[in-house]
């Protein structure tokens, strides 16, 4: 089971990292794949607009990645009602004191300010546990920043099934640690920071933001020797170019390699790369995505009903 928030458009850092992940284990597995808009609104619920904006355009993006709806089961966070009535009733149980130490609740309220420590923020954890636990999942992919959250979702399983014996499933963590993907600007791609290369773009303004690449600051002649260690574009080339990398990593150590051609060279490898998911993501029928998460939201209510109604029944709920 995995989910991405809803807050912008997805770029190639998602489709190398996340998304790549989510296709391979999805031929393998039963999987659950969430579109966490409520999630979304702990941090942005005054840009309510942009979330609504994006559901649908970042389903098309999975699905232009390869996730496949018949495969998988992808719907709204949400559209699955029984997800916050869980995350009402393990509330109950959850100390605050747990909560507020997880390391990303106080690091969020520095990094973002005071206005974001609101009650749902504080409860995002529980919610994610929520997200997971609702479908009975016993796989997570993790960051290694998001084990903090795993780990305090674990201990809330074993507490909710000391106190009303064995309900809810443990998940695991399966630790994936994705390639950081440099932005033009060689800082880690991400929307906050506007240097991204978006999935739903065209190959023209592709090839616009890789010219704006930064690079080597030292190689400011054509025939100057270069660090490709330290330059994003020869980052770039070792996503989505690699038979070419040693060849590009040695000329550009020498000199040879001016970043001109180095630039043009990236942007062609970049078209090529990203066509056949572009390709698929231009022959999808928007409004389809409806009717996918109409479908995946019907199946998840399935197993989630099944689980609330289980644990209610542990709670003695009448
Ligand atoms: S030649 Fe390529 S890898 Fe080397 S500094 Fe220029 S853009 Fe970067």
């Amino acid at each position: 089971m995995s989910g991405m928030r809803p807050t912008g458009r997805l770029h190639l850092g998602h489709l190398v990292g996340a998304l790549s992940q989510w296709v391979e284990f999805s031929k393998t597995d039963e999987t659950f794949f969430e579109v966490a808009d409520l999630h979304a609104l702990t941090t942005a619920f005054e840009h309510s607009d942009v979330i609504a904006a994006s559901v649908r355009e970042n389903v098309l993006d999975w699905i232009a990645a390869g996730v496949d709806p018949e495969r998988s089961t992808i719907y709204v966070q949400s559209h699955v009602p029984e997800i916050s009535e869980l995350h009402l009733l393990l509330s109950m149980v959850v100390p605050v004191s747990w909560l507020q130490r997880v390391p990303t609740f106080k690091d969020q309220i520095v990094a973002l300010g005071g206005d974001i420590a609101t009650y749902g923020f504080l409860g995002y954890p529980l919610m994610q546990l929520c997200d997971i636990a609702i479908v009975r999942a016993d796989t997570v992919p993790v960051g290694k920043d998001q084990l903090a959250h795993l780990e305090f979702g674990r201990e809330v399983v074993r507490r909710f099934n000391s106190l009303y014996g064995p309900t809810l499933v443990e998940p695991q963590g399966t630790l994936s640690e994705f390639p950081d993907v440099p932005g033009t600007d060689g800082r880690k791609m991400s929307k906050s920071l506007g240097n991204t290369i978006d999935i739903a773009d065209d190959d023209a303004t592709t090839t616009k933001r890789v010219r704006s690449m930064i690079t080597d600051p030292l190689k400011v002649r054509r025939n100057d020797p270069g660090r490709p260690e330290i330059c994003p574009v020869f980052a770039l080339h070792n996503i989505v170019n690699v038979p070419r990398v040693p060849a590009f990593e040695a000329e550009c150590r020498t000199g040879a390699l001016g970043c001109v051609y180095c630039k043009r060279a990236g942007a062609a490898a970049l078209a090529h790369f990203m066509q056949p998911v572009r390709e698929r993501r231009a022959s999808l029928d928007p409004a389809a995505v409806d009717t996918i998460l109409a479908e995946g939201a019907a199946k998840a209510r399935i197993v989630a009903a099944a689980t609330l109604a289980d644990v209610k029944a542990a709670m003695r709920l009448p």
